[in-house]
């Protein structure tokens, strides 16, 4: 009998429903194929419309099911107009990260050769490799609850030996992994401010113990500021960055950059038991509704999701779709003659979505 794997999924708001759709579809359609596991899916309320309706922003009985999931599909969630009564945005997002204490933020950044993008790639170079942003700690510990007077403001940054040392570990794993697929040379580089906080200096310190553990793999260090410039100098050097909560959001969003925008960025968080795994980008409120959204970071996204699921539960037929998946999205994007308009085509979120079917058909019949 095939192991059937649920998967929780938030639609979300703004563009959030229309990408969710083709993506849930590519991956109905994988498993109907596949002889070597199955999916079912529940689709799950939360977010900033949910709570403009109810006053809840992710119910409880969500909360429950996601956590009883096998994996997690969650799309862009929020909307400018609808807010807490502090003012902060609705992030049902970070909520879960905090519930399911989602440490490890995993943003793999892409650029195959001949790929439209902001960089001219030297001669024989593709950008391949993945930030780690620590997600539950960092600057954002302090999230909701800085101290604000008249005179000043202060949020505190928390960096905690357990939560750093299974960072760690996670980031080495991914090297070791990513090394034995011949996709890096197996080299992990800690991020950070080491020489003007003392909190980096002991995150740092952390990152050399762990490193001992791994005698296979190499491990270096770089500021966060200089790490801003080589992403943009050198990125083809980098293979596992692992770094912390904020740095990590800002240098995130230089990684999509770096593929030519949001809508190519995928991203995982991931816990010791489970995982969310949803697009880098926002719910997009300005084109919500016009059929124009961009879907290759949510399908992406789901690509990582099949491949930690095969990992997981040691399950070949699950790694082996994840990777067709990226495959086709990546060969959809460097074809470049479906793309939609903020990779400067004129392709509609289905049409987009469609290419993709279509090149899966094609790699399979080949
Ligand atoms: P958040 O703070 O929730 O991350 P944001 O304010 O950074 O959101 P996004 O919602 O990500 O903003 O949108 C930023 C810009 O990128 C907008 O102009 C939006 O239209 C565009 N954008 C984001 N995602 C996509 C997508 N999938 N397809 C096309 N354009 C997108």
């Amino acid at each position: 009998m095939t192991d059937t794997f649920e998967i929780a999924v938030f639609e979300g708001d703004g563009i959030g429903p229309e990408i969710t759709a083709p993506t849930v579809a590519l991956l109905k359609q994988m498993a109907a194929a596949s002889t070597g596991y199955d999916l079912s899916f529940a689709t799950l309320p939360a977010g900033a419309g949910h709570y403009a309706k109810t006053g809840e922003s992710l119910p409880k009985e969500s909360l429950r099911i996601a956590g009883e999931a096998d994996a997690i599909l969650l799309s862009a969630m929020g909307l400018p107009d609808v807010r807490y009564p502090d003012g902060t945005e609705i992030s049902p997002q970070i909520e879960l990260r905090m519930a399911f204490g989602l440490f490890a933020g995993v943003r793999p950044v892409n650029v195959r050769a001949g790929q439209p993008g902001p960089l001219t790639l030297p001669e024989g170079r593709e950008i391949d490799f993945v930030l780690i942003r620590e997600s539950t700690e960092g600057l954002f510990y302090s999230m909701g609850a800085g101290e604000v007077t008249e005179t000043e403001a202060r949020e505190t940054l928390r960096i905690t030996r357990e939560v750093s040392e299974q960072l760690f570990r996670f980031s080495f794993d991914l090297a070791q992994s990513r090394k034995q697929q011949g996709r890096g040379p197996g080299r992990v580089t800690c991020v950070d401010k080491a020489n003007v906080f003392r909190a980096f200096a002991f995150f740092r310190g952390i990152f050399d113990e762990i490193a001992v553990e791994y005698p296979d793999l190499a491990a270096d260090h770089a500021y966060v500021d200089a790490t801003a410039l080589w992403m943009v100098q050198k990125p083809w050097d980098f293979d596992v960055l692992v770094t912390e909560n904020m740095f990590g959001d800002i240098l995130s969003d230089l990684g999509a950059g770096l593929m030519g925008g949001l809508g190519l960025a995928p991203s995982a968080d991931i816990g010791l038991k489970q995982a969310v795994f949803q697009p880098c980008h926002g719910s997009a409120p300005d084109i919500a509704g016009q059929g124009v959204a961009n879907p290759h970071a949510m399908i992406l996204s789901a690509a990582m999701m099949l491949d930690w699921l095969g990992i997981k539960h040691d399950n070949a037929a699950l790694r082996a779709d994840g990777a067709r998946l990226r495959e086709a999205v990546e060969a959809v994007v460097a074809r470049g003659d479906c793309l939609t308009r903020d990779l400067g085509g004129t392709a509609g979120t289905d049409e987009a979505a469609g290419a993709v079917r279509a090149m899966l058909q094609t790699a399979q019949a080949a």
